[in-house]
């Protein structure tokens, strides 16, 4: 029941197991980072969670840089409300929310053709050598007074790790290689859950794909 992505690097299809963020981003572009990362994380369809865990391409983790600006156009204000609405109801840990339908196509960057791919890790311990990462390098937009509403998460601390080096990863950016995604998503019961705590701690939440695709 869950929605999956496939496509670009991605040699199975990947279900949606949560969604969290950070702040500041974890990633860079050319030296730059980004106000706040919204990581998609997916495991392989045909494996559970445990097994996804010991396999290099066990899961897939989309990721979404956001920009702040002062203030939004009437486009950027509606993409960013498909998530700010709920952030006032989730600033505790154990914090949840229900019956909320994501549209992940104003949710996922614009420009859902361009992004950079590696295989990498998780970057929360063990920071297992598992996940495909597809970094889209557009970002969608957020307003100042949406930012502030972060600080008031949990104990207000940025929770991402710093840069590694790169060593062995090598970053690809493929031309024009599409990555298949649900125009929305429905979350049926439990979350959608702040990154205030470790990967393998935060609660899986139950979604439910739409049939409709991009
Ligand atoms: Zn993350």
């Amino acid at each position: 029941m869950h929605p999956t992505v496939t496509g670009g690097p991605l040699k199975y299809f990947y279900r949606l197991e949560q969604l969290h963020f950070h702040w500041l981003s974890e990633h860079s572009i050319n030296g730059v980072k980004f106000p706040m990362e919204i990581h998609f994380v997916h495991v392989r369809s045909d494996l559970e969670v445990s097994e996804a865990l010991n396999k290099r391409d066990g899961l897939a983790i989309l990721s979404v840089f956001c920009n702040v600006q002062t203030e939004l156009n009437e486009d950027q204000q509606k993409a960013s409300e498909e998530i700010m609405q709920h952030i006032p109801m989730l600033l505790r840990t154990g914090h949840r929310i229900s019956g909320v339908l994501l549209n992940l196509s104003k949710l996922l960057s614009p420009k859902r053709n361009s992004y950079f791919t590696y295989l990498g890790s998780l970057t929360s311990p063990e920071c297992n050598e598992v996940v495909v990462w597809i970094i889209f390098d557009n970002p969608i937009y957020i307003s100042d007074a949406q930012y502030r509403l972060f600080g008031k998460v949990g104990v207000g601390r940025h929770n991402f790790r710093s840069q590694q080096k790169i060593n062995h990863h090598q970053v690809f950016q493929p031309p024009d290689a599409f990555i298949t995604t649900p125009k929305a998503i429905l979350i049926v019961s439990d979350v959608l859950k702040l990154m205030t705590q470790f990967f393998r701690n935060v609660t899986r939440f139950v979604v439910k794909g739409l049939k409709s695709r991009l």
